[in-house]
């Protein structure tokens, strides 16, 4: 059965066919080829959320994956994420959970958490 993708690796986005015989035209570059192919064996995705925190000005905030997970696992990562609570004033770039669920992928902070007067 054909299918059809939207590569998310750059803005521009190409619409990517596959065809019955397994045939992709549609990208622009090898990079969506490679998209292309792991979507079609073992997808993954780079998870943004929040994390709580137990600071009242900063009751949340915003987290990601280093590297992208196996999109089974997602549901699985954010219940570690939402199990965890920042409980010490942390920087952009810092690590919150380390190799997350065994995938080799960090749960890093997109935003400082620091309190003034804390640090
Ligand atoms: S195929 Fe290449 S140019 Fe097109 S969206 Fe993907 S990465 Fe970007």
């Amino acid at each position: 059965m054909s299918k059809s993708f939207i590569c998310i690796v750059c803005p521009v986005g190409c619409h990517i066919d596959v065809d019955d015989n397994g045939n992709i035209t549609g990208n622009r570059c090898k990079r969506g080829l490679e998209y292309v192919k792991t979507e079609l064996t073992a997808p993954k995705r780079i998870i943004t959320t929040t994390a709580k925190t137990i600071f009242k000005d900063i009751p949340r905030v915003s987290v990601k994956t280093d590297i992208a997970v196996p999109k089974e696992l997602i549901y699985k990562i954010m219940d570690e994420i939402n199990a965890t609570v920042i409980d010490k004033p942390m920087k952009i770039g810092d690590v919150l959970i380390e190799n997350v669920l065994d995938t080799g992928a960090n749960i890093i902070l997109t935003k400082s958490c620091q309190i003034q007067g804390v640090v």
